[in-house]
């Protein structure tokens, strides 16, 4: 083989990546409100699972807090774009905190499924990782309904009370082709198993998933900005590992790249999590250019024009400043 400064070397370069709509209304919801009322502002976890985009929250004035019995009495806390569970909102009550709901709209559809599919008395098999805070909030919903699916493996210890009375839901940054499996092996044990009226798994994930598998068999490496908590960009690498890349890294920052993984390698692919800033994916291509990865080919999926519109207690406190 060609030694490796003989190589040609590029970056295929995933779209859609980065923000989703849930994402940006989340984070704009955060300024917005620093903005209006002035810091401190309180979020109770982080308002979406980048350590970037915390840390800048920080700096600004947000606080972030993991129960919310940690927010002064009377004081705004924001709740996170992973959602929240009722006891959360009952907790909130009592402490007299105004509230302002981040929860992206894809994730509160997920909630309402749970809500009916509880009060018509199904059993609810809720495929999502175990102590992630979306299905803690989704789970909260309907607590006595809810059997917790982790991986297609869990299906055989799967319990039901009427096996002709079960529906599945499911997180909604997942792997599609892992819960497709897992589904299947569900439908098997339960041919009765009814779909969600609409995907839980939502736009951005797929999408972000369809164009990694597009370049992934190309791809030598694959850098997938992103961190470690954000289940989405945690997929992404895994789907580029079963799709054909080489290896495969999340970083949150460019200077996490480890120059050894270079060594051999041609094309690297890059793509980035939902809930990613773009700036620290062009840092990322800054790093591989100046290492001689300067030829960058988009490899397009889908195009997204989703945008959602910001929470009614914040568009209604703009509107009244304005
Ligand atoms: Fe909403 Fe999907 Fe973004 Fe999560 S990843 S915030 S569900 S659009």
């Amino acid at each position: 083989s060609l030694p490796v400064d003989q190589v040609s070397k590029r970056v295929l370069l995933a779209a859609p990546r980065g923000y989703c709509a849930g994402v940006d209304r989340a984070v704009v919801t955060v300024e917005k409100a620093l903005d209006l009322y002035g810091p401190p502002i309180y979020v109770r976890k982080e308002i979406v699972h980048n350590k970037h985009v915390v840390r800048t929250l920080e700096k600004r004035g947000a606080i972030f807090v993991d129960q919310t019995d940690e927010v002064p009495e009377g004081a705004t806390v924001i709740f996170s774009a992973h959602g929240v569970s009722p006891a959360v909102h009952r907790e909130a009550a009592a402490l007299q905190l105004k509230t302002i709901d981040a929860t992206c709209p894809l994730v509160t559809k997920v909630h309402r499924e749970a809500v009916r599919f509880a009060s018509d008395d199904y059993d609810i098999l809720l495929i999502g990782h175990e102590g992630h805070e979306e299905v803690e909030g989704t789970a909260g919903e309907a607590p006595d309904h809810i059997v917790l699916v982790q991986n297609p493996d869990e299906v055989d210890q799967v319990e039901v009370r009427d096996p002709d009375k079960v529906v599945w839901l499911s997180q909604t940054t997942l792997s599609v082709d892992e819960t497709m499996e897992t589904v299947r092996r569900l439908r098997e044990k339960f041919p009765k198993l009814q779909d969600p009226p609409s995907d839980d798994i939502c736009y951005a994930t797929q999408n972000r998933q369809v164009a990694v598998k597009q370049m992934a068999a190309e791809c030598d490496l694959m850098i997938v900005v992103g961190s470690q908590n954000s289940s989405n960009s945690v997929r992404l690498v895994e789907v580029a590992l079963d799709h054909g890349a080489r290896a495969g890294h999340l970083v949150d920052y460019a200077d996490e790249i480890d120059e050894a993984w270079l060594d051999g390698v041609s094309t690297v692919g890059v793509t980035s999590g939902a809930s990613v800033p773009e700036l620290l994916v062009r840092d990322v291509l800054q790093w591989l250019a100046d290492r001689g990865f300067e030829d960058v080919k988009a490899i397009t999926a889908a195009e997204e024009s989703l945008m959602f519109s910001l929470p009614n207690e914040i568009r209604r406190d703009l509107k009244a400043r304005d």
